[in-house]
């Protein structure tokens, strides 16, 4: 329910509405605008009577939200979230450029990936140390290992860092970690969602290979349920019946989350092509779409890649990328 409230109303009768509200367990998540305030309330609603809520003179509007999602829903925070991470932010018009390798392969590799997209205008470095694989047999990242040569290359680079987390028994190697990835498949790991809205760390939770909006942005809520508010969305491909992609690019979804919702959207070209060749026309159809920003596997060496050679940039090619990048991001600025 969204309680749309009268401009200057009286002080007392607003804090006795805030008690009877409160008695009843439903929580109030204030905006406050240039132009109107309005209390998100989030809870069991059901109960609450709408005309006397209406009747209340401090109340201009009230409206039922039909939507399971209430904290990630746009109706109740109609600007748009911005998450600072280090030194900068995603969301509110600049552009996130998150690049590195699929894995963490060794303290050479990962440095020297950094160094490069750094140098190239990534705003993050990713790389993965605990990695979900299909098959068991497949390289399952050096883990905990991992995350501590990314700590190096964020020493190195000044570079935040951006890397998944399987199960919340791993929290205690993420301490240094910046933004913490849900992967497509845990997208409904709901204990883990659970666990990490007790943190207040930026959740990058990428859609699940078969999930609908709504329940991508139903996960959103588990996290924010809990208290941790900074959640980035992120599309990276979902499954059709075409084969020749790895998973297909669903652009719609950036205009749908952003109109659905307040929090920011990025999109993982390199996961939803499973070919490098096809990343930069992808990242950039994402940017035009109205993303907040990408994420993009990079690797020095392809072709010797632990995993996910097949889709991921050498420095060079993310080199030229990223400058297409920020002039498209510049143009849509202007305009
Ligand atoms: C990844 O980012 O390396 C990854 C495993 O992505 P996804 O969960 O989208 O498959
Ligand atoms: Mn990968």
């Amino acid at each position: 329910m969204i309680v749309i409230l009268r401009r200057n109303p009286d002080q007392v009768q607003l804090e006795r509405f805030r008690q009877w509200l409160e008695e009843r367990r439903v929580s109030i998540h204030p905006t406050v605008g240039m132009n109107q305030t309005i209390w998100g309330l989030v809870g069991d609603t059901s109960h609450l009577d709408i005309n006397l809520i209406a009747a209340l003179d401090v109340v201009e509007d009230v409206k039922r939200v039909q939507e399971p999602y209430k904290n990630a829903n746009r109706k109740f925070h109609p600007a748009d979230t911005v998450i600072p991470v280090g030194g900068t932010q995603v969301g509110g018009g600049g552009l996130t450029l998150i690049a590195g390798p699929c894995s963490v392969e060794s303290e050479e590799q990962i440095c020297a990936v950094a160094q490069a997209v750094r140098k190239s205008g990534a705003t993050m470095l990713r790389g993965g140390a605990f990695k979900p694989r299909t098959s068991p047999y497949a390289f399952q990242g050096l883990r905990a290992e991992g995350i501590r040569l990314l700590s190096i290359a964020k020493k190195l680079t000044g570079l935040p860092i951006v890397t998944e987390i399987m199960d919340a028994a791993q929290l205690e190697y993420f301490d240094d970690v910046d933004v913490i990835q849900v992967g497509a498949r845990n997208m409904q790991n709901f204990e883990l969602l659970k666990a990490l809205g007790e943190l207040k760390k930026p959740v990058l939770l990428k859609r699940g290979l078969s999930a609908t909006y709504e329940e991508l942005l139903m996960s959103a809520e588990y996290i924010m349920a809990g208290g941790n508010e900074q959640v980035i969305l992120c599309e990276r491909g979902i499954r059709t019946f075409e084969t020749y992609t790895r998973n297909t690019l669903d652009v719609s979804s950036v205009p749908v989350l952003k109109q659905l919702s307040h929090l920011p959207v990025i999109v993982d070209p390199s996961h939803a092509s499973g070919r490098y060749q096809l990343v930069p026309s992808l990242a950039k159809a994402a940017l035009a779409a109205g993303a907040d920003g990408l994420e993009i596997e990079v690797h020095n060496d392809p072709a010797h890649a632990l995993s996910d050679g097949p889709q991921s940039l050498r420095p060079e090619a993310f080199d030229r990328l990223a400058g297409q990048l920020y002039a498209i991001s510049g143009l849509l600025l202007e305009a």
